[in-house]
């Protein structure tokens, strides 16, 4: 039987370990951390993501600790006025296949773990930091910190926005910082005055900073995302900080906005940053996924569902024979690059949309206004609509077909 290694037991590491067992493969996942758990708050599941969850067998589980959001509400946060709403109704499910759901991310994460527990050909090794490879013949020699070495078939580096493996694979330094902070708490929702409350995933968009709000954990509490433009010194990730800093900063939105920030508690900042996409992330039997791989700024609410469709294409590609794997981890590389990377510069480019200032939120707010609920569905069709995962984006979903057709042409080469 062939062995996988996997580095990093976060939702991309998890996720591919179960495809890639359900391919036939042995995995061991390697986690550096002595246990596994998943910190943070809530995480939006767009159909893109659900559709991977499905495909990895976990429709049924993930709708259990789903919350359906009913519209990604559009405000503008300094006169409070509301600019548009896009419904996520039963024409946008029709449409896409899946409704636009929130989960607690500890909850998504349980579930990943739970599943790979219950799977014999996956083994977790917990306080197992994965420290370099080198190739071993037509395997690969995987180095851990542990002093113990590993050959596999194949090793897929999953660990993260500071990946070893990416480190040694592509060797582009630093993580590359947007000048932006994120503020995160969660408040229990009988904390929320009841004209506050809605399923809507809500954005207050202000100069420089905006506001994002959703409910989680099944409607239980709700989670609080302010970000601003603030030039935070440093890196840090999940810094404590004091309510009256986040209260000062958002001081210019409107008091709807405010009120709602004011029922935070137990504030924690981490400063965003992401890195240049690059057109490579294989080398021989190594390949990258998830934010080792295409590290992009939350935006776009899309990491972690690219990463549980890069989890997917894979283990549909190394439905292979053992000789095959290496050919198969290029053509993995090649039909995720474009559509993560398109959605990398969407997440990007959310920031001069949602910070914009005078004029410029003027004509944003006449923009958006203007546009009906279908012309919302069709300009978010090729981000939320996938459900074949490698058709690069750029078009309605097309179901089946052009993953086969990935194969058969990486076959051919
Ligand atoms: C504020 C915020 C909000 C977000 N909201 C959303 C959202 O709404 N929807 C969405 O889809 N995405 C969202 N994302 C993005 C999403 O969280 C990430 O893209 C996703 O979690 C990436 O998963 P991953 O498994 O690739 O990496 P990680 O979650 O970083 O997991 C990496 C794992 O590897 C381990 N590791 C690290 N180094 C090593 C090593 N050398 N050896 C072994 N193990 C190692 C780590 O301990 C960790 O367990 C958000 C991100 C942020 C910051």
């Amino acid at each position: 039987m062939t062995e996988i290694v996997v580095a990093g037991a976060g939702i991309g590491g998890l996720a591919a370990a179960l495809g890639l067992a359900a391919a036939g493969h042995r995995v061991v996942v390697c986690e550096r951390n002595a246990d596994f758990t998943e910190l943070g708050a809530g995480i939006q599941l767009a159909p893109n993501g659900l559709h991977a969850l499905a495909a990895l067998g976990l429709s049924d589980e993930v709708r259990r600790i789903a919350v359906p959001v009913g519209e990604l509400r559009f405000m503008d946060g300094v006169s409070g006025a509301h600019v548009v709403s896009m419904p996520l109704d039963e024409r946008y499910r029709a449409r896409f296949g899946n409704p636009y759901v929130v989960v607690h991310r500890g909850e998504l994460y349980r579930l990943l773990l739970d599943a790979c527990r219950g799977e014999r050909r996956i083994v977790l090794r917990p306080a197992s930091p994965v420290h370099g490879y080198a190739p071993e013949g037509d395997r690969v020699r995987v180095r851990l910190g542990t002093g113990r070495e590993l050959v596999a078939d194949a090793l897929i580096g999953a660990d993260g926005l500071h990946s070893t493996v990416r480190a040694q694979l592509v060797g582009d330094g630093e993580p590359r910082t947007a000048g932006i902070t994120v503020y995160r708490s969660i408040v229990p929702v009988e904390r929320v005055p009841g004209e506050l409350r809605s399923r809507s995933v809500t954005w207050w968009a202000g100069p420089g900073r905006h506001f994002v709000h959703y409910p989680i954990a099944g409607g239980r509490y709700l989670n609080l995302a302010p970000s601003a433009e603030n030039r935070p010194a440093g890196t840090f990730s999940g810094r404590p900080v004091a309510a009256s800093e986040v209260q000062e900063e958002f001081a210019a939105l409107c008091p709807g906005a405010r009120r709602l920030l004011r029922l935070g508690t137990e504030w924690r900042a981490w400063v965003l940053v992401d890195r240049e996409p690059v057109a490579v992330w294989t080398d021989g039997r190594v390949a990258l996924l998830g934010d080792a791989a295409h590290p992009m700024l939350h935006y776009a609410a899309q990491g972690a569902c690219l990463a549980l469709e890069d989890a997917v294409v894979l283990a549909g590609l190394l439905r292979c024979a053992p000789e095959r794997i290496g050919a198969r981890l290029l053509r993995y590389n090649a039909v995720r690059r474009g559509r993560t990377a398109r959605v990398h510069r969407l997440a990007r480019a959310s920031i001069g949309l949602w910070h914009a200032r005078d004029e410029a939120a003027r004509a944003r707010n006449a923009a958006l206004g203007a546009m009906s609920a279908g012309d919302l569905h069709t300009y978010v069709a090729w981000l939320h609509g996938e459900r074949d995962f490698d058709t690069g984006g750029g078009g309605e979903p097309e179901p089946g077909g052009a993953a086969r057709r990935a194969v058969a042409a990486a076959d051919a080469e």
